[in-house]
């Protein structure tokens, strides 16, 4: 069996992307393969693999790898930046939302790309790692977004392009230690002294924050009780970050705590629009909606990477009676694996449709990133299955993304989570 572009495409759903969709699609996938796949000179692992054992996504290391008979340094914060992963995002919202050309370069974005290239720039990069993806999430899909759609002109002005080239990185403070799924339940305080709000609270399980932010997207309460976000810099007295230690998943991440200590935060820093009491928290779930959009596409990535490492293996691997590949079992799991990953580029395909035509609601969001996420943990359990022994070291990649999907399935609402969202969404009222 060779792999061809059916295996992984199925339906061919890739007909349906433009020009520069493609051109996004293959300059990912080629630092995908070339980069995060790669073994670095003298690695003995693929880089992305490396990385998890690790336990760390160095931005700031060079990495020399031979391309073409040259050597040639990676710098992964500058690789990812000339991708131009961090501006895509924002780029196909600006264009949406009527802004030329003009007005986006100003935010420092490049103008003209459309929700296609975010999702299939998601889900080439997540062929490589979930922490990977994870990070470039964060910092458009969360950072980036809520400065642009809840932030002064200001604001936008000063850091978007900063964010954009990857000159400043951020991470989203949303999840406190009591209260994940729970919004509600969140007890960061900002209390107004004067020309400054003082926050105090703690933050854990945020993705960047133990060392690679420089700021961070702070959600706390004030004291009309409302949720409002604050952008607070590092190096500000009382904020303090510390790494989570022994994670067994998503370990090419820098994934932290906050603790804020009578944070002196100026009155400029607060993102000035928010939705009154009563809205559901809806200038937080917005956010939210940006960064599920791209999970759903970038867990495509994740179970391709399972199935193809899965076809490398049966098509070399003799047992009893011949060849893996010749399997009736094994005929059986390729089918379903191809089944999983098509509903995933369906779901994700006319999610994406919805969002260009401006009638994507957040439910249908969430049933792709719940659907998604179980898929794409079914086809990496599959693919385990096959590669048995095989598969339980890091030289090939499924038990990463095995470990991954749960984490990727648990953050921006848990299955149960979205199960409610859909089910209010049908049936008119919350679950109690
Ligand atoms: C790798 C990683 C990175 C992360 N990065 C970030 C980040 O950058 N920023 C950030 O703010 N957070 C981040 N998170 C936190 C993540 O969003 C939370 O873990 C998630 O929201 C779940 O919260 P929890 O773990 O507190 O579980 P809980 O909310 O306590 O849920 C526990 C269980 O209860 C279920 N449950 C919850 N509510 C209900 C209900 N109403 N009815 C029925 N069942 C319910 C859940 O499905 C789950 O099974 C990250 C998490 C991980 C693992």
């Amino acid at each position: 069996m060779k792999i061809d572009s059916r295996h992984l495409d199925f339906f061919d759903l890739d007909r349906h992307l433009s020009e520069e969709n493609l051109a996004v699609r293959d300059s990912i996938r080629k630092f995908t393969n070339e980069i995060l796949l790669e073994k670095p000179k003298m690695g003995e692992l693929p880089l992305v693999a490396e990385l998890y054992r690790r336990g760390a996504l160095p931005l700031d290391e060079k990495f020399t790898f031979m391309r073409e008979n040259k050597e040639e340094v990676i710098i992964l914060r500058q690789y990812l930046a000339d991708l131009g992963l961090f501006q895509i995002c924002l780029s196909a919202t600006m264009r949406l939302d009527g802004k030329n050309e003009k007005e986006t370069e100003s935010y420092g974005i490049t103008p003209g790309f459309d929700y296609f290239s975010y999702g299939v720039a998601m889900r080439e990069i997540e062929r490589g790692d979930s922490g990977i993806r994870s990070f470039v999430s964060v910092q458009c899909g969360l950072v980036m977004n809520a400065i642009y759609s809840l932030g002064s002109e200001e604001q936008k002005l000063k850091w978007l392009p900063l964010l954009a080239s990857g000159q400043k990185i951020g991470c989203f403070g949303a999840t406190e230690s009591g209260s994940g799924s729970n919004v509600a339940g969140y007890k960061t305080k900002a209390i107004k002294d004067g020309k400054y709000y003082i926050l105090n609270g703690t933050k854990e399980w945020i993705t960047s924050a133990a060392a690679l932010a420089d700021i961070a997207i702070i959600w706390a309460k004030t004291e009309d009780g409302v949720l409002r976000a604050f952008i607070v810099e590092r190096g500000t007295p009382g904020f303090v970050t510390s790494k989570i230690k022994y994670k067994n998943s998503m370990r090419a991440s820098d994934t932290g705590c906050i603790s804020l200590t009578d944070c002196k935060i100026p009155e400029e820093n607060i993102l000035p629009i928010f939705y009154p009491p009563g809205s559901g928290n809806k200038s937080l779930l917005q956010c939210f909606s940006q960064a599920r959009f791209g999970i759903g596409w970038g867990m495509i990535g994740a179970a391709q990477a399972c199935y193809e490492a899965a076809h490398n293996f049966v098509a070399i691997r003799e047992v009893s009676g011949g060849m893996l590949d010749g399997k009736q079992f094994i005929h059986g799991d390729f089918a379903k694996m191809a089944r999983f990953i098509s509903c995933m580029q369906l779901f994700a395909n006319e999610m994406t449709v919805l969002k260009e035509e401006k009638k994507l609601e957040h439910e249908y969001i969430s049933m792709v990133k719940m659907n998604n996420c179980d898929l794409a943990f079914e086809v990496a359990r599959i693919a385990d299955e096959i590669v048995a022994s095989s598969s339980k070291t890091d030289e090939i990649c499924i038990g990463r993304h095995l470990n991954n999907s749960r984490a990727v399935g648990t953050y921006e609402g848990t299955c149960y989570v979205h199960e409610l969202i859909i089910a209010h969404a049908l049936l008119g009222k919350w679950a109690l």
